[in-house]
C-alpha cells in the first residue's frame, strides 16, 4: 500500500460550529472516527464552517507511529497554490511527490478564508444590493432589501466547497499523496507529521516550503472574532454591523470597506501612511478614494491606532495616537500578514527566517539550503495567488534541474477588488518620473465607449503610458468594471514587447471595454503628435 493512503482526505462535508482560532489544539492520537462536532484546527488555522474532516475509514489511527520514514522525491509543505502547483509539476517530471497540509482541507488561505471567500462574497455584495445598475435603474435598486451575512455565507461556503474538490481531485489524479498534519523538521531531509490520528515521518530528497502566512496581529488589538476580527475572519461576523473600523488602508482592507460600504456600513478606514494603495498609480488610486467618499467612506490617513477597546454596549473603539477616537460596531484588523512559519522548526533544516517570518529565497526560490525551497507568501512580496502558482511551479522545475521553466516577473499583473475593481502592469507614472523615462499617456473613459453606457459604469478609465520616443507599452492601469480581465490585453502587448500602434491596427469586437485601449491609444498618440509639430 501506497503510504499516503493511509491520509487520504475525504470530501464528506459536515456542517460544523464556529471555530475556536488560534486557541485549539490537534486531538493528538484522537480514534479515527471521532467526528468532532467543534471545528478544531491545528494551532494557528481557523476553519472554516464547512472543512470537512479526514475520512474516518481511510485514516491509520496510531498505526504508522514507529514506522521508519515514507520516502519521497519531494515534500511540499502546504497545499495553497504554490504548493499545489509545485506538487503538480513534480508528479508530471514523474516524482514521488507528497503534499503535508496542516489543515483538514486542501487549497490554503487562497481557498479557505483568503481570495476565494473574499472575491465571493464582493460577488454576492455586487448581485444582491444591485450596485453595477443603480446608475441605471436609480440609487434605491437592489436586488434583495435586507442582505444578511447569511446571504454572504451561503454563496461563499458553496465556491470553497467546490474549489476544495477541485483541489482534491487535481491532486488525487496526478497521483499525489496528501498528508494532513503538522508539518516541522527533524533535519534537512526529515519532516514529522503530527496528525489527529498520530504521527509520521516524511523522508525527502527535495522540500518545497509552501506555508504562506497569517494574518499579523498586535498586542493594541485584542481580537475577539466576533467585534474585533482580522481579514480570516470576515464571515463569522455574526450580523452585518451598522458601522465598521477598517485598520490598515492596504489591498485586503480597502477591499473588505469596499464592500462593506456598498452594503451600507459606515466605514472608517485608518491608515497610518498618508495614501491607500501606495504601490499603485496615484491617479487610480485618486480615483478609487473619490469612490470610497462618494460610499461615505472616511478615510482618516496618517493615523496610527493607540489602542482598541470593546465598550459595555459591544461596540468597539479604536484610540488614535493624534488622540482621536473612532468608534464603530465592529473593528476589522488588517495591517498585514505573517509567514506561518511558527511550527516548522527551521532550525533543524538550517534556515532562519526574517522577523516577518519571511523565507529569503535566491531567483530560482532556492532557500540557503540546496535541497530546500520556499515559495508563495512566505517569501514575501507580492503575496498574490497568481504570482504564488508560478514560484511554486517554477521551485519544483529548478528543484529538479529543470531550467526550461521561466517566467518575467516585470509582466505579473495586478488585480485589486475594490468597487470599482483596479488592476495594472507595468509601471506607474510615479516610477517612470522617478526613473527619468521620457513617457506619454493615452486615458480612456468607459463612458466614451458604447459598451461602459450599456452596463452602466459610466467611472471606469483606462489610463496607457507608452515610451515617447519608441512607442513600447510600458504600463496600463484600469479602474472599472472587468478592470482586471481587460488588463490581460494591454499584458500580451507588453510582453510581445510591442507598440501603442498594435491598438491602433487592431480591430476589437463592438461593443467591448476593450475598445478603449484604441480610444487610449489615440488620445495618447494625439497628444504626441501636437508636441512633436510644434
Ligand atoms: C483576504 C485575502 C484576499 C486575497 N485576495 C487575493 C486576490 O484577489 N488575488 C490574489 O492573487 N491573491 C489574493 N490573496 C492572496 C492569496 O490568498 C495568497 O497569495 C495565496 O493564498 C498564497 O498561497 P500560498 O501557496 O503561498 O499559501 P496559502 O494559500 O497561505 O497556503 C499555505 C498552506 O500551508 C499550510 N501550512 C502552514 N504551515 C504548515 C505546516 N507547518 N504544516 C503543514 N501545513 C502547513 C496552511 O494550512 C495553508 O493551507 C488574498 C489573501 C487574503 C488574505
Amino acid at each position: 500500500m501506497l503510504p499516503g493512503h493511509f491520509f487520504v482526505p475525504c470530501t464528506l462535508t459536515l456542517a460544523i460550529q464556529s471555530p475556536e482560532p488560534h486557541s485549539a489544539q490537534p486531538e493528538r492520537g484522537a480514534a479515527c472516527g471521532s467526528l468532532r462536532l467543534k471545528g478544531r484546527a491545528a494551532p494557528g488555522f481557523a476553519m472554516r464552517r464547512h472543512e470537512p474532516l479526514p475520512d474516518a475509514s481511510k485514516c491509520s489511527g496510531g498505526k504508522n507511529r514507529g514506522m521508519s520514514a515514507v520516502k519521497y522525491d519531494l515534500t511540499v509543505i502546504g497545499s495553497g497554490p504554490s504548493g499545489q502547483r509545485a506538487a503538480v509539476a513534480a508528479s508530471k517530471m514523474k516524482k514521488r511527490v507528497a503534499v503535508v497540509e496542516a489543515r483538514s482541507v486542501v487549497g490554503g488561505v487562497c481557498i479557505n478564508t483568503g481570495t476565494i471567500p473574499s472575491k465571493t462574497m464582493r460577488e454576492a455584495v455586487l448581485h444582491l444590493s444591485g450596485y453595477n445598475y443603480r446608475s441605471i435603474y436609480g440609487m434605491n435598486y437592489r436586488v434583495k432589501e435586507k442582505i444578511t451575512m447569511g446571504d454572504l455565507a451561503f454563496r461563499v461556503q458553496a465556491v470553497i466547497k467546490t474549489e476544495v474538490d477541485v483541489t482534491e481531485a487535481q491532486l488525487s489524479r496526478n497521483g499525489i499523496d496528501v498528508v494532513h498534519g503538522i508539518a516541522s523538521f527533524l533535519d534537512p531531509n526529515h519532516i514529522r507529521v503530527e496528525g489527529l490520528s498520530g504521527d509520521t515521518t516524511l523522508e525527502s530528497d527535495r522540500i518545497i516550503i509552501a506555508v504562506g502566512t497569517r494574518p499579523a496581529s498586535s498586542p493594541k488589538v485584542p481580537i475577539n472574532g466576533r467585534t474585533i476580527i482580522n481579514s480570516d475572519q470576515v464571515l463569522d461576523l455574526p450580523t452585518l454591523p451598522r458601522s465598521l473600523i477598517v485598520v490598515g488602508g492596504g489591498v485586503i482592507g480597502v477591499e473588505y470597506a469596499c464592500m462593506f460600504a456598498i452594503l451600507g456600513v459606515r466605514v472608517t478606514i485608518i491608515e497610518k501612511r498618508a495614501k491607500l494603495l501606495e504601490f499603485a498609480d496615484q491617479e487610480i488610486v485618486e480615483a478609487l478614494s473619490y469612490h470610497l467618499r462618494d460610499s461615505r467612506v472616511t478615510l482618516r490617513l496618517g493615523e496610527e491606532v493607540e489602542s482598541v477597546e470593546e465598550l459595555a454596549d459591544g461596540g468597539v473603539v479604536a484610540n488614535l495616537e493624534s488622540k482621536k477616537r473612532v468608534s464603530g460596531d465592529a473593528l476589522l484588523y488588517a495591517v498585514g500578514r505573517q509567514g506561518a512559519i511558527d511550527d516548522l522548526n527551521l532550525a533543524a533544516a538550517g534556515i532562519e527566517a526574517d522577523t516577518r517570518g519571511r523565507i529569503p529565497v535566491d531567483e530560482h526560490y532556492r532557500t540557503t539550503v540546496e535541497h530546500i525551497y520556499a515559495a508563495g507568501d512566505v517569501v514575501g512580496f507580492p503575496a498574490l495567488a497568481s504570482v504564488s502558482m508560478e514560484q511554486g511551479r517554477i521551485a519544483a522545475h529548478r528543484a529538479f534541474d529543470d531550467g526550461e521553466a521561466t517566467s518575467n516577473p516585470s509582466f505579473y499583473p495586478y488585480g485589486i477588488y475594490t468597487i470599482p475593481e483596479i488592476s495594472f502592469i507595468g509601471k506607474t507614472e510615479e516610477q517612470l518620473t522617478d526613473e527619468d523615462v521620457p513617457y506619454e499617456v493615452g486615458m480612456a473613459y468607459y463612458r466614451e465607449t458604447a459598451r461602459g453606457q450599456i452596463r452602466g459604469d459610466t467611472t471606469g478609465r483606462l489610463k496607457l503610458i507608452f515610451h515617447r520616443d519608441t512607442r513600447k507599452v510600458l504600463g496600463v492601469h484600469i479602474i472599472g468594471e472587468g478592470a482586471s480581465e481587460l488588463v490581460h490585453i494591454g499584458q500580451a502587448v507588453m510582453t510581445l514587447d510591442s507598440t501603442v500602434d498594435y491598438f491602433v491596427d487592431t480591430v476589437f469586437n463592438y461593443p467591448t471595454l476593450a475598445e478603449c485601449y484604441k480610444v487610449a491609444a489615440f488620445n495618447g498618440l494625439g497628444r504626441l503628435h501636437r508636441y512633436q509639430a510644434d
